[in-house]
């Protein structure tokens, strides 16, 4: 079964419009994941109070039989393959890549929240949630 799956994509290091472009390219490739729609791009200043670049967001909706938990491995290596140090949390990244919704699924664990607790705090997310779901409802 598939479920559909919302995935933040942030990028503040580097060229920014092509680190995105590489997350989705790579993000296509992966074993039971289908890119369904893609929100427009959206710049924001960083959160947190280290000082670093605007960021570039975008929002996609795939679906995936994969399971949360191996989503999030296959994000994780894919940061890792685009050149993500792992530093302190909210600090510069070549790419950021959260899961942000995963069907209707509630997850409380150490090493995955779901829904992701950013989202009632950040509009960008919420906006491009907006867009999402009105692309995919005009897509069924
Ligand atoms: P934020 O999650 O507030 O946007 P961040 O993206 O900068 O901050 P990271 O350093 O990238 O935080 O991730 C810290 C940890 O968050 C990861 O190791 C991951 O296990 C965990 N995590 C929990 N819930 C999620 C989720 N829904 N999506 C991605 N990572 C998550
Ligand atoms: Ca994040
Ligand atoms: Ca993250």
């Amino acid at each position: 079964m598939s479920e559909v799956a919302f995935i933040a994509l942030g990028a503040n290091l580097g060229d920014r419009p092509a680190n995105l472009a590489a997350a989705r390219a790579a993000l296509s490739m992966v074993a039971g994941v289908e890119l369904l729609a893609a929100s427009s791009v959206e710049e924001t200043i960083p959160l947190g109070s280290l000082v670093q670049a605007p960021y570039l967001n975008q929002m996609l909706a795939v679906a995936t039989t994969l399971d949360p938990l191996m989503l999030l491995a296959r994000l994780q290596r894919i940061e890792r393959q685009l050149g993500r140090v792992r530093t302190q949390r909210w600090s510069a990244r070549t790419i950021d890549l959260d899961i942000v919704r995963f069907g209707e699924r509630s997850v409380q664990s150490p090493a995955l929240v779901l829904p992701h607790p950013g989202l009632p705090h950040r509009d960008f997310w919420q906006r491009e949630v907006e867009e999402l779901e009105q692309l995919l409802e005009a897509a069924a």
